[in-house]
Formats: C-alpha cells, structure tokens, sequence
C-alpha cells in the first residue's frame, strides 16, 4: 500500500530561528496520523530539521540541489551535502524553478539523477500552465515533460522517486484542480509509469498533487485513489494548517 505523504514546500519563507520554534511546535503537537509528514525547507534551515525532527517520524528535505556533484559552482548546493543532512527528500524541476530560473527537463533529469545517488528520494514535479490547460492539451503537455524529467531514471534507484503533479495555474492562486480533473490526471501519469517501466513500478509509486491544498479541499482530493498525499506550499507555513492537513 501506498502512504500518504503530506510534503511541505515553505517556499522562501521564515527565518533560521523561526523555523527552529516551528520544528519544536509541531514536535510537541503531532498528531497520531496515517500520513508521512515531510517538510521541504530552505537550506539554511535543515541543520535544525536534523537536530529536532530525528526521530520523531517527520522527515525534511531541501527545494532544489545542484546536478553538479562538487566543484566551483558558487552558490550550489550538492546532494552530497544535503545527505549529510540526513534529507530524505528533495523537490526538483518545481514550476518557479523552472520558470524563474529557466531550468529544462534534461536539468531536472540530471537534478534527479544527482540525488538517487545519494539515496534521497526526489520529489519531481510536473504540470501545466494555464493556456494548455484551456486549450485541452494538459495530458500530453504533462507526461511530456514527465518523460524528459526522467531521462536517465531507471529503477532499482527510482522505486523511491515521488512523483508531484502540480498545475501551475493552481500553485499559490487560491484555484484548486477538481478532485475528479487531478485524479484524472493521476491516472493518467500511473498509466505513463506503468507502461515506461512496469504496472508494479507504478502501482508502489506516490503522486501527489500540489496547487492550493487547504484544510476544506484536502480530504476530497487525498481520497481519490490515485492521489496519494499532497505538495503543499502556504497551507504548510501556518502549524495549525499543517496539522490539519496530516489529519485530512
Ligand atoms: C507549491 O509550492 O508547490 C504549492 C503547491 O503551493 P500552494 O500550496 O501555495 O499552491
């Protein structure tokens, strides 16, 4: 069976020492839950997440990483380094990376690639913008790029990957996919996965979905049966929220 994973993406938000009075918080309030809690931080911030959450059944990881390996690549941060930071998980190829950054499906691919090596599982992003949602292009757009994102993804290694189905039209926007139009497109992605590696491959591997999940929308979505937890980005900033969420 598949657990439920609900990953935080704080985005650039709170400092060092706030993070740190959050981790206590929530170490102090978590709740008996079914679901995984995961929370995807900024860098500066995962020394504190291996001091307070080791042990307590949450798990962290960082928002991006370097395809690089090491070098002088200033301003980097290699999958090395956030193994030594005991991450479990890390997001790559999310949409403001993509866009802000200008990062292509082969960098992502590479990005993946770098942090199974060193045993962390990616939470690889894929979806659409909003003009191919309307134009009715959304499935092909999506597994596309979850095609290119995967090159050089092969299993053993890959068992692990996560993947996030996130229409960018929904990331930060308050609009939410429909339950039934995400599971839609989670079926969708289980289909692609079974075919390019194999139906057990696909059948153990968890897609979340990511745009605007709330406390009020989040029990419709996780409990379709494709979508197996949720990237949540500002609903995961506020503890009260996030619990909500795990109990969802
Ligand atoms: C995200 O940052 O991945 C995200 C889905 O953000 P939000 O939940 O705020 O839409």
């Amino acid at each position: 069976m598949r657990k439920r994973l609900v990953a935080g993406n704080w985005k650039m938000y709170k400092t060092p020492t706030e993070a740190r009075m959050w981790f206590r918080d929530l170490v102090a309030k978590l709740p008996q839950t079914q679901a995984e809690p995961a929370l995807l931080v900024p860098f500066t911030h995962l020394p504190y997440a291996a001091e307070i959450l080791e042990g307590h059944g949450v798990y962290w990881g960082a928002q991006d990483v370097s395809a690089h390996n090491e070098g002088a690549y200033t301003g980097e941060v290699s999958a090395k380094m956030l193994a030594d930071l005991a991450c479990k998980y890390t997001i790559v190829g999310h949409s403001e990376r993509r866009s802000y950054h200008a990062e292509s499906d082969a960098l992502v691919a590479q990005k993946a690639r770098r942090l199974l090596e060193h045993g962390i599982v990616p939470i690889l992003c894929v979806g659409e913008p909003l003009e191919v949602r309307e134009a009715g292009h959304h499935v092909e757009y999506t597994l596309r790029q979850l095609e290119g994102s995967l090159e050089g993804v092969h299993p053993p290694s890959a068992s692990s990957l996560v993947i996030a189905y996130e229409p960018v039209w929904a990331i930060g926007t308050g609009k939410t996919a429909t339950p039934e139009d995400a599971e839609a497109m989670h079926r969708a992605i289980r289909g692609w996965l079974a075919g390019r590696y194999s139906s057990d491959f696909a059948d153990q591997l968890r897609i979340l979905y990511g745009g605007s999940v709330k406390p009020d929308n989040a029990t419709a979505l996780f409990s379709q049966p494709n979508i197996d937890g949720g990237l949540v980005g500002g609903a995961s900033l506020k503890l009260e929220d996030y619990i909500k969420l795990l109990l969802a």
